[in-house]
């Protein structure tokens, strides 16, 4: 097992929110917003950097991966690789610069994922996870 899935949020799920990145999830939600949910998980994951480059390295088509979709990363994410190569900057200033809606949505909505506790507040925790520190830090 690689060592960051030890951190990934996605490992904490039940199988039936896990079909959310996949868009298989039977509950009635159209694909989109399914993906949403998925991506809002990604968005508080910790090792949302490391699950991207690994989804770029193995050529994972399918799925919501690193708080990215297919479509995103085939969009924004590919471009940059080819045009500045596969590094955790270039991973973090996609990821930042794909997640504002998500982070909107983090802020707007009392939405937390099981691993952060019902009792944290809307406006700190998802920004204050290292991973998102670390955007930041980028991205300034
Ligand atoms: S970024 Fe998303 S897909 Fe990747 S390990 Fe975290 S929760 Fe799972």
């Amino acid at each position: 097992m690689t060592s960051w899935r030890g951190l990934a949020v996605c490992e904490t799920l039940s199988p039936e929110e896990a079909q959310y990145f996949f868009g298989d999830s039977d509950d009635g939600l159209p694909t989109h917003q399914q993906h949403e949910r998925a991506r809002l998980y990604c968005y508080t994951c910790p090792v949302q950097v490391e699950c991207l480059r690994w989804c770029v390295e193995t050529d994972i088509q399918y799925g919501v991966w690193g708080g990215l979709t297919e479509s995103q990363r085939k969009r924004y994410l590919m471009p940059a690789i080819r045009k500045e190569g596969l590094s955790d900057e270039v991973l973090s200033e996609v990821i930042w610069r794909v997640g504002s809606r998500i982070f909107k949505r983090l802020e707007e909505s009392d939405f937390r994922p099981p691993h952060l506790g019902a009792s944290e507040t809307a406006e700190a925790q998802p920004l204050d996870l290292p991973t998102h520190k670390s955007l930041a830090t980028t991205s300034a």
